[in-house]
């Protein structure tokens, strides 16, 4: 049977009837995801050991991170006094002598031995003198020393039971073999405009690489497809998506939009009217809106929500927006009753604060069909809170609510619009491979007039000087923020340094005037409390975790002073300094502490601009997405090989080719393309399913 199945190898062939692989051997596989020989060769390294430069062993430093070759010259396994059993090897080169040491792999012994010639990759340090601490190395066998000059290794996901040198014997074991029955299914001229290499050639270039080049050129062709395949589906999940997805067609009859633009006490920013014309675009046509404005803070979203709102108003629906704290929630409903009192409309607003008879008003309010306008909390979604006819669903800071959350808001209404708003700044890119279905809004230009807002960064012993300048700007009237970083490890440290923090600045520094303490251990109420304290002046001096990074319009107050600013994110960093600068005094964000150079870098670059979307750029580049979304977004489990954001240029390239594919051949059907239809609907039957595609 076995012999049979070898010889009509295919790449559905089983991993179990290769050679090498045995029970435990294709259980490991399978929890890798492996299952066919197809699996096992698309299971590319998710790094590269560059042995192209090796060190002369005389050479080594200690602290040095260092690949040598050298043949072994004497070698044993010893025991250490805690049990653990060692094996040692003594490498030479044409230079020097080495010893490399692996704690608790005494098995080597057998494998290792004398006159064999080693590649070893790892960290010198001190330990009786210069000693190798080999992270990975491979046995070049009898004596050719020079050999591996040049080459660079493949390191694999691994798993228990099978570790990636063992899958990489695996894969250079069978690749020759399986190499030809990969054939490229995509357009040679597409594949041209991308720069990549055909699908053959790039399998032989991740696996078996001449150089990290070469490793990448190859990885290129892989992360392309997988690009193209996440556009192909959402390109047509939009397109079916749109079809499925029919609405209220709101009809634009300038009414209450042209008096609010009458008497708005500014002109619009350009990206404000473009986003505008966009949302009301969407709203009257006759599919769901489903839009997502994104804009910097204080790029003046809340007004964009504020005339789409209107346009739903004046149609005779109701519209909805809502917060994520009530201080938010409070602070839209007297933004819209200022701008709407002169249109005579009254915002409403629901929050979990309001006494029961407030709310029950408010309920009967909302029960009647009339137009309305409603701010509020996720008690908007409360099973009590019941629409007669909502038409606008807005949900502000998109991101601080879960995926039931902003759903819920749109089921209170019979398909209303939805509009949801982010301040995290994303790029375009990006939004639009993570948000495949939704449309896009960006407002990129800053309303005028807001003076930018001076940044500096200050070591420990500025502090004085620090304290007294925080003091200059309160004596005239300011206030300050004081911001601690929330400590990962421990919620209680990160509360004592903010204690401590406030302890400090009351009896010394700032004892004569008002300081106050915000933190997440407060009810939602002491912090509400709090926050209207400050917004009101009646506190000079807040002291705060980031609870207060979405928070509020306080327009006296001049300095975010940061403590411990390597902690934060850049794009958290960025949000802190969005609370200052609000009014029309110079405003100061000032780092305080003393960083690393690694840290001082990473920081400079927000020190130097206010461009959210360079700083969400650096932010991404420097510490990945994770530390951007608060949740994981369905988007990123579809690549195991691109990152829309590096592979950015061919990303660009894949949009655009799955376009044009699309444009030529909207399902995919024509025989050409059936082998890459193929591929997409076995690879992504689970996203398939999500997106709910043909
Ligand atoms: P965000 O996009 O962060 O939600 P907001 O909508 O809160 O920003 O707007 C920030 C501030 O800018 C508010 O005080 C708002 O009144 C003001 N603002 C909005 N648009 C303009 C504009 N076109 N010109 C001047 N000020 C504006
Ligand atoms: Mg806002």
């Amino acid at each position: 049977m076995k012999n049979s199945r070898v010889q009509q190898r295919t790449l559905d062939t089983a991993v179990t009837y290769l050679s090498g692989v045995g029970p435990a051997r294709a259980d490991a596989l399978r929890r890798l995801g492996i299952f066919t020989a197809r699996d096992l060769f698309l299971h590319i390294p998710h790094r590269y050991e560059d042995a192209s430069t090796v060190t002369p062993i005389a050479k080594l430093r200690i602290g040095d991170d260092v690949t040598v070759v050298g043949h072994v010259v004497s070698k044993g396994v010893l025991p250490t006094r805690k049990g653990l059993r060692v094996f040692q090897a003594v490498l030479q080169d044409d230079s020097g002598l080495i010893e490399c040491s692996w704690p608790g792999q005494p098995f080597l012994d057998r494998t290792i031995k004398k006159d064999d010639v080693l590649l070893v990759t790892g960290p010198v340090r001190f330990f009786h003198g210069r000693q190798l601490v080999p992270r990975e190395f491979v046995n070049l066998g009898a004596d050719e020393l020079g050999t591996a000059e040049g080459r660079v290794l493949s390191v694999y996901p691994a798993t228990e039971g099978f570790s990636f040198k063992q899958i990489r014997g695996l894969i250079e074991r069978h690749l020759d073999e399986y190499l030809p029955c990969f054939e490229e299914y995509l357009p040679a001229p597409m594949l041209a405009r991308a720069g990549v290499p055909p699908l053959p050639d790039a399998l032989r270039a991740v696996h078996r690489p001449n150089s990290l080049v070469a490793a990448h050129y190859g990885r290129a062709r892989l992360a392309f497809e997988e690009l193209l395949s996440v556009h192909v589906l959402q390109a047509r999940a939009k397109a079916l998506a749109r079809e499925a997805r029919s609405g209220i067609r709101f009809e634009n009859r300038r009414d209450l939009t042209t008096r609010l633009k009458a008497v708005l006490p500014f002109e619009l920013t350009g990206a404000q009217v473009r986003a505008t014309r966009e949302i009301v675009a969407d709203m009257c046509s006759d599919r769901r809106m489903h839009r997502l404005l994104q804009g910097d803070v204080g790029s003046g979203k809340t007004v964009v929500a504020l005339f789409a709102s209107l346009l739903a108003m004046e149609n005779g629906c109701q519209a909805a927006v809502m917060a994520p704290t009530e201080l938010l929630a409070e602070q839209h409903a007297r933004t819209f009753t200022t701008l709407l009192a002169p249109l005579g409309i009254e915002p409403l607003l629901v929050t979990g604060s309001l006494g029961a008879k407030a709310r029950r008003e408010v309920a009967a309010r909302l029960a009647k069909d009339e137009p309305v306008l409603v701010v509020g909390t996720h008690a908007l979604v409360q099973d009590d809170t019941q629409f007669a006819r909502l038409g606008l669903a807005v949900v502000d800071e998109q991101h601080r609510f879960g995926v039931e959350q902003r759903g819920a808001l749109a089921k209170k209404g019979a398909r209303p619009d939805v509009l949801l708003m982010s301040a995290t700044p994303i790029p375009r890119s990006l939004a639009l491979t993570l948000y495949g279905d939704l449309d896009v809004s960006v407002l990129d230009e800053r309303p005028p007039g807001r003076q930018p807002v001076t940044t500096a960064r200050r070591p420990s012993r500025a502090r004085e000087k620090v304290y007294a300048f925080l003091e200059q700007q309160v004596e005239a009237g300011r206030q300050a923020y004081v911001v601690l970083p929330i400590i990962e490890e421990s919620e209680k440290l990160a509360l004592r340094a903010a204690t401590q923090a406030f302890d400090e600045l009351r009896a010394g520094p700032f004892a004569h005037r008002r300081v106050a303490l915000l933190h997440g251990k407060l009810s939602s109420d002491e912090k509400d409390a709090t926050m209207r304290a400050f917004r009101d002046g009646a506190i000079d001096v807040l002291v705060a975790t980031t609870v207060i990074e979405v928070g509020i319009d306080v327009a006296n107050a001049t300095v975010m002073l940061i403590e411990h600013p390597e902690r934060f994110g850049l794009s958290q960093l960025h949000q802190l300094r969005g609370r200052v600068g609000r009014g029309a005094a110079e405003s100061f964000c000032i780092l305080l502490g003393d960083v690393g150079p690694e840290s001082a870098e990473r920081l400079d670059i927000f020190v130097d601009t206010e461009d959210g979307f360079e700083i969400a750029r650096a932010d991404l580049r420097l510490r990945g997405m994770g530390d951007l979304f608060g949740e994981r977004q369905h988007g990123e489990a579809m690549f195991r090989i691109a990152d829309p954001l590096r592979d950015e240029a061919l990303n660009d390239v894949a949009r655009e080719a799955a376009a044009e594919l699309l444009a030529d051949d909207p399902a995919l059907t024509k025989p050409a393309h059936k082998p890459f239809h193929d591929v997409l609907r076995k690879r992504y039957a689970r996203a398939i399913e999500l997106f709910r595609v043909g």
